[in-house]
């Protein structure tokens, strides 16, 4: 018998590489030196992730400073600004930077056009961590572009030497605009040399513009502090979901989200556990919706590798005993 109820899951969603890798790096790190292994803020946003690693031996801080001397510390995969490298090594810990080498890419785009004496307008979310760690780069020479209050506040020395970068997990709508924007004050803006937001932000957008219109809901499982979650709301309901919620779980499921609804699409955010997705859809499925469609609009293949510190030989300086110092680290 057909009830008429139908999902949409979007693919791609789900873990990106750059948040397996961070999180493989502590499950690593935990295996290699033992707990405690601490961890400097979310390893990736997402509650349970870090609610499973902390049940492990994970210590999540907020900063350097609460790390004690010598221990071995993880940064996560949002990235550090400088300074932050620069106290872990002051206090002598063993550090391991998952930092997604997506997120590294830009780091590096900072520091060249600084160096080359640039205005960069960063388009990002200014309390976001990524852009405090890529902004950190070269203070002097960055500006953050959220809003379009933003773009008319900035000031630039040349106008003829600005480029703009941005933030891996925005709206690839959005950034557009806030481009457009920038461009009409400075003609001569200067693009970045390759595409800032990650192929995870994008592609897990474009799933959910293909299904959002037929949807009379749309799920999204994530945490509110993810980025590129927040957005997947944005953007089912800029391209005509009824209505759309994130949820961390399916506990955070209210059944009168789906009153009077006939089709449900759910997808996850790039921090996200499959496990976590099969847990709404079991939900959903006892109250009707079992008929599930896959929306696919890219296959991805992306893979990073461990990074480098926890790469064999290096691996052995990290169970190093506070104080004792391995040159091999280096
Ligand atoms: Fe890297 Fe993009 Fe994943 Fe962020 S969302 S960790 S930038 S691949």
């Amino acid at each position: 018998m057909t009830t008429g109820k139908k999902v949409f899951l979007a693919a791609p969603r789900g873990f990106c590489a750059g948040v397996e890798r961070a999180i493989d790096a502590v499950e690593l790190a935990l295996k290699t030196c033992g707990p405690p292994v601490y961890v400097r803020k979310q390893i990736v946003h997402n509650r349970h992730v870090v609610q499973s690693l902390t049940e492990r031996g994970a210590v999540f801080v907020d900063d350097v400073a609460e790390v004690p001397e010598g221990a071995l510390v993880i940064f996560s995969a949002h990235g550090v600004a400088p300074s932050v490298h620069e106290e872990a090594e002051r206090r002598r810990l063993r550090t391991v930077d998952a930092t997604c080498p997506l997120v590294t890419k830009v780091h590096m785009e900072a520091q060249r056009f600084a160096r080359e004496d640039f205005d960069i307008l960063l388009i990002g979310h200014a309390d976001h961590e990524e852009v405090e760690g890529t902004a950190g780069e070269a203070p002097d020479h960055v500006q953050v572009v959220d809003t379009a209050d933003d773009v008319a506040a900035v000031r630039v020395r040349d106008p003829g030497r600005v480029v703009w970068l941005s933030q891996t997990t925005l709206s690839v709508d959005e950034a557009g605009e806030r481009v457009d924007q920038l461009r009409a004050r400075f003609p001569d803006l200067q693009d970045p040399p390759s595409d800032d937001i990650c192929y995870a932000t994008s592609n897990r957008q474009t799933a959910v513009k293909a299904m959002a219109q037929r949807c009379d809901v749309v799920l999204v499982v994530g945490s509110i502090n993810s980025s590129n979650s927040v957005r997947l709301v944005e953007v089912a309901l800029q391209y005509g979901a009824g209505a759309a919620h994130l949820i961390d779980d399916h506990t955070d499921l209210d059944q009168r989200w789906l009153e009077g609804g006939l089709t449900v699409g759910v997808t996850s955010g790039a921090s996200v556990p499959e496990v976590l997705v099969a847990g709404v859809l079991s939900a959903l499925a006892k109250h009707g919706w079992t008929d599930v469609e896959e929306v696919t609009t890219a296959q991805e293949s992306q893979v990073f590798a461990l990074p480098r510190e926890l790469r064999a030989p290096r691996a052995s300086a990290l169970r190093a005993e506070p104080g004792e110092h391995d040159e091999s680290a280096e």
